[in-house]
């Protein structure tokens, strides 16, 4: 192995690694211990423009390459991932406060997405079809779609990243990707090394670090980039829709939002699977996970029973270090979503949520705060938490449990619990979300099935044949073989 992914000063701009041009800096921290990590010099629109220009240019011979060189190339960043297993954790853990059984579930979905997209070279293939028209042979070409410029958020940096950086390349594109600014290296300078290790060619992956509000704009009403796929929160991924597709571009956005997932507890469910369920899907990463339960929605007939069960489980977790192998729950990624989780506490508070559990904040860390007697109009409810809180609901019967997991703007994943699995099936299928998982709960991600939401959470899908048809355009290539009879 050559040396370790340490440092980080520069970024990888258009096949080089450098300074930013700008003058702001942008300074990494470790959520939980403060200390800085690395500062880098922000990327101004210029760097930008040179990223995308090179980025176009090396596309046109790697579109070329047959689909095996590709796959090889992801293989071997397959193996990086294992050589440097360690590594990558550890980056995980300083960088983003992830808890080390979080950062090691992070390190498998990144390896098992890029895995997945060695696959897609072989894969990704067009059709004949026949024509109308006689003497016409009717051919659909599957082609990459040039370049993608990927934006990606702090809470699971890597994979997030890599969830389209890996199957864009595989695919023949080429990719500028701007990580979140708490999380460059991990979200971005991390994954141009292993590539770069591996061998992709130059300039195919450029890594741009600069804040949102400073060159995003930019970043997506450039010329070059044909998709924009974003993930992140339900504002910003709405603005840079406007910006992609209204007035002056068309491009294609795929977007990733927000969520607000329901765990709903029907009266026949299980209840110690249930809250073993529901604490994993609502803590795991502090609750900092798109896919998190922001509503527990139980049966009234269940009700007691469960929050019992649900706070007694809730305060075994250790809250602290998260490099510790034991700690539960780490730090919140930085001061200002501290801030705005205690405020959701205190509105929770001022609107009549019944405290259940609560704790004091030490540091960057918040511990478990659970709510009951939680109503649909609450902001709890209305809101994407994004943090260790929860809130309990309760409700008459199934019908009602159906009209309150329903009752969102959001539409990514919720989950159903039920002792019969056909009648969690049916109540599944009746809830209007991209993903609904029944006898588990919804923070759920595979490499091969279809990840996407509904309604504010987004548009498209990310994973499995949903990536390659993303990443790709298809072309309708006739060949007339015999000449064709034209009315005049
Ligand atoms: P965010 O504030 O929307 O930021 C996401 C990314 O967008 C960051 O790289 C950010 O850069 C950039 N950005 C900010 N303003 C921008 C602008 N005006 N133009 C272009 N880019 C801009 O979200 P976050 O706080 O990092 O992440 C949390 C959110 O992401 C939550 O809402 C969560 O639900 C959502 N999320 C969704 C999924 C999913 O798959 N559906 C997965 C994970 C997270 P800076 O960091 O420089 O501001
Ligand atoms: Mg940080």
């Amino acid at each position: 192995m050559t040396e370790a992914y340490q440092g980080f000063q520069f970024q990888s701009l258009a096949g080089e690694w450098r300074a930013g041009g700008g003058d702001e800096t942008i300074r990494v921290t470790n959520p939980y211990t403060g200390e800085t990590l690395t500062a880098l010099r922000a990327a101004t629109a210029a760097d930008l423009d040179q990223a995308y220009r090179k980025a176009a240019e090396a596309q046109v011979a790697w579109a070329q390459t047959p689909p095996a060189e590709r796959a090889a190339l992801l293989h071997r960043v397959v193996a990086i991932f294992d050589a440097r297993k360690d590594e990558i954790i550890d980056w995980l853990i300083r960088e983003s406060g992830s808890t080390r059984l979080k950062a090691t579930i992070e390190w498998g979905s990144a390896r098992g997405i890029t895995l997945e997209a060695a696959s897609m070279p072989a894969r990704a293939h067009g059709m004949t079809m026949d024509s109308d028209v006689p003497g016409k042979e009717n051919q659909v070409d599957r082609r990459p779609l040039g370049v993608v410029g990927v934006i990606s958020p702090w809470n699971f940096p890597l994979h997030l990243s890599q969830r389209s950086v890996a199957p864009a390349l595989a695919l023949g594109n080429a990719v500028v990707l701007k990580p979140a600014s708490d999380t460059p290296v991990s979200g971005g300078l991390l994954i141009a090394r292993m590539f770069e290790e591996a061998g992709l060619p130059a300039g195919l992956l450029s890594v741009i670090v600069g804040s949102g509000a400073a060159i995003g704009e930019s970043f997506v009403a450039h010329p070059v980039p044909a998709l924009i796929s974003f993930t992140g929160s339900t504002p910003v991924g709405k603005q840079i829709g406007t910006i992609a597709t209204g007035g002056r571009h068309l491009k294609k956005v795929a977007l990733e939002l927000g969520g607000n997932s329901p765990f709903v507890v029907l009266d026949d469910a299980d209840i110690d699977q249930a809250v073993k369920a529901a604490v994993f899907g609502s803590f795991l990463h502090q609750g900092q996970i798109c896919m998190a339960i922001n509503r527990i929605i139980v049966d009234q007939s269940r009700y007691d029973e469960f929050v019992a069960g649900f706070v007694a489980h809730t305060q075994t977790l250790r809250v602290g270090d998260p490099a510790a192998g034991d700690t539960s729950i780490g730090p919140i990624i930085n001061p200002s979503q501290l801030e705005g989780l205690q405020q959701k506490i205190a509105t929770a508070k001022q609107q009549g949520a019944r405290v259940l559990l609560e704790g004091e904040v030490d540091g960057q860390l918040l511990p478990p705060h659970v709510f009951g007697e939680v109503t649909p109009d609450m902001e709890l409810s209305r809101e994407e938490i994004f943090g260790p809180l929860v809130g309990i609901h309760k409700a008459r019967d199934e019908a009602h449990a159906l009209e309150l997991a329903n009752a969102t703007d959001f539409g990514l994943s919720s989950a159903v619990f039920s002792g019969d699995p056909e009648r969690g099936a049916r109540f599944a299928r009746q809830i209007r979300s991209g993903m609904t998982h029944v006898n588990d709960m919804p923070v759920n991600d595979e490499a091969h099935m279809p990840f996407g939401g509904e309604k504010n959470s987004g548009l498209g899908r990310f994973n499995g044949n949903w990536a390659i048809d993303e990443f790709t355009t298809v072309q309708w290539v006739s060949v007339q073989r015999a000449p064709r009879q034209y009315p005049f």
